[in-house]
C-alpha cells in the first residue's frame, strides 16, 4: 500500500489571476523542506499539493511535520493511495483505516468525487466504505453527527485516496508573498512571536538584534540566535540576523542625557537604525513585539515618541494581545523555553529608576540633541555584522 501526503491550501484559492504565483511559491518551499526528509516527488493538481515518497529514504513522519510548518497550507492529510475502482478502494479502506480507529467508538465516511465519470456517486462510495469498516471493525458504530473519526475517500483525476481526516496546517500565506520584513529581535518572549505572526501573513523575515557588549554577553547573543533558529523554521529559507552594537550609544546617553529618558532615547536609536538597515536590505516593513501598556516604553505616548523614527510601516502583531496570549503562541511555536532563559538585554542594562510613561516629544528631542544622533547611527551601522541562521545552526559571517 502506497502512502502519500496531500496538502490543501486556504486563502490562496481565492487569489484569482495570482493563484499560480502563490502556488509556485508554495511548491518551492515544500521542495526546500523536503530536502531534509528524503526523496519525494512534489506536484499539484486541483488546489492540492501532492507529496509522494519515491523510495525508502522518504521519511513521511518528518515530511508531515515539515509540511505543517509551511504557511499557506491549511490542512495536511496522510493518505493511502490506490486505483480508482471500488475493489481497490474498499481493500485500501480495510487495510489502512483500522489502526486509526483503535480506542475510538464511532466514525463516519465522507467521500468526494472530483472525477464525475466515476460510476458511484459520493453517497454510494461512503456507504460502501462504511460497510467495509464495519466488516473489519465490528465493534465500531456509525455516527453521522458527532463521530470520533471522519474517514475520507477522495476520488481524484488519476487515483483515489483514503485517509482518517486532515491535521491542521499552519494557515496564513506563503512566506515571501508579502515581501520582506525586518524583525527587531530580542531575547524575550514577544519578538519571536511577532516574527512568527508576520511570517504567517507572508513576510519573509530578516532580523536585527542590538547588543551592548560587554554589558550584554556572548551567551545573551547566543540565546537570541537560538531563538532565530526556531523562527527560521517558519521562514522556509536561511534567515539573516544583522547584529548591531549599541555600546557607544548607551555610554554616551549615560554620560550626557537625563536618566529618565534613557530607554526612550535608546528605542529611538533602535528604530532609526532598524529603519535604515531595512531599507539597505530591501525590507518593506519593521516588526516589533511591542504590546500596548506592557512596559513604560510601550504606552500610547511612548510609542508616539519612538514610532516617528521609522519611515517604513511598523507591524506590531502583539500590540493588542495579553501576555498570556503571547505566551501561548510562544509555547506553540517552540520559543518559550529558550525565551525564559535568564540573560540580559541591552534594554535592561542602564534602565532608568523612574522611566517616563507619558513622555513629551519636545523634552525627549531636547535630550536627544545633546548627542550627535546621525553620527552615532551611522557609526553603529558601520560596525554591524551578520549571522546566517538556519534551523540546525548559525554561522557568524563578518565581524
Ligand atoms: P519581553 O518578552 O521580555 O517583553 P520583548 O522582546 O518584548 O521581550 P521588550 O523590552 O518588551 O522586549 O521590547 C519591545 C520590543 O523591542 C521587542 O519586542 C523587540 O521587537 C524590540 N527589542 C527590544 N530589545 C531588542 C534588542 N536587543 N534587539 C532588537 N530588538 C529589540
Ligand atoms: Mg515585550
Amino acid at each position: 500500500m502506497k502512502e502519500i501526503i496531500l496538502c490543501k491550501y486556504g486563502e490562496i484559492v481565492l487569489k484569482g489571476a495570482n493563484k499560480r504565483y502563490f502556488e509556485d511559491m508554495l511548491g518551492r518551499q515544500l521542495r526546500q523542506k523536503a530536502k531534509a526528509c528524503g526523496n519525494f516527488d512534489i506536484y499539484r493538481a486541483q488546489s492540492t499539493v501532492y507529496i509522494e515518497p519515491l523510495d525508502d529514504s522518504a521519511d513521511i513522519d518528518a515530511m508531515m511535520d515539515a509540511a505543517r510548518k509551511v504557511f499557506g497550507i491549511v490542512a495536511v492529510c496522510r493518505a493511502a493511495m490506490c486505483e480508482k475502482d471500488m475493489d481497490s478502494i474498499l481493500a485500501t479502506v480495510k487495510a489502512y483505516i483500522p489502526p486509526y480507529l483503535e480506542g475510538k467508538r464511532t466514525f463516519k465516511v465522507e467521500s468526494k468525487r472530483a472525477d464525475k465519470l466515476f460510476p458511484l456517486d459520493s453517497i454510494e462510495i461512503s456507504r460502501a466504505a462504511g460497510g467495509a469498516i464495519l466488516e473489519s471493525c465490528p465493534r465500531m458504530r456509525v455516527d453521522v453527527h458527532n463521530p470520533d473519526v471522519t474517514v475520507k475517500v477522495e476520488v481524484r483525476d488519476t487515483a483515489a485516496y483514503v485517509h482518517p481526516g486532515p491535521v491542521k496546517g499552519a494557515g496564513g500565506m506563503p512566506v515571501g508573498s508579502a515581501g520582506r520584513g525586518l524583525l527587531l529581535l530580542s531575547g524575550g518572549i514577544d519578538s519571536p512571536v511577532a516574527g512568527y505572526m508576520m511570517a504567517k501573513r507572508g513576510l519573509k523575515i530578516e532580523a536585527i538584534h542590538f547588543e551592548s557588549f560587554p554589558y550584554t554577553s556572548e551567551l545573551a547573543r547566543d540565546k537570541v540566535l537560538r531563538l532565530a533558529q526556531i523562527v527560521s523554521e517558519y521562514n522556509c529559507e536561511d534567515m539573516l540576523v544583522h547584529v548591531v552594537s549599541l555600546t557607544k550609544v548607551q555610554e554616551e546617553l549615560v554620560k550626557h542625557c537625563n536618566e529618565d529618558y534613557f530607554t526612550l532615547l535608546l528605542r529611538r536609536y533602535m528604530m532609526a537604525i532598524a529603519d535604515k538597515v531595512a531599507q539597505k536590505f530591501k525590507c518593506g516593513a519593521l516588526i516589533t513585539g511591542e504590546s500596548l501598556g506592557q512596559v513604560a516604553s510601550q504606552t500610547t505616548e511612548a510609542l508616539g515618541v519612538t514610532n516617528p523614527m521609522a519611515t517604513l510601516p511598523v507591524f506590531r502583531p502583539c500590540i493588542g494581545m495579553d501576555k498570556e496570549e503571547i505566551v501561548e503562541i510562544s509555547r506553540k511555536i517552540g520559543t518559550f523555553e529558550t525565551s525564559i532563559e535568564p540573560y540580559e538585554d541591552c534594554c535592561t542594562v542602564f534602565t532608568p529608576r523612574h522611566p517616563r510613561t507619558r513622555p513629551d516629544l519636545g523634552k525627549v528631542m531636547a535630550e536627544e540633541q545633546k548627542l550627535p544622533f546621525d553620527e552615532l547611527v551611522e557609526e553603529a551601522i558601520a560596525g554591524m555584522y551578520r549571522v546566517v541562521v538556519r534551523p540546525d545552526g548559525y554561522e557568524v559571517q563578518q565581524r
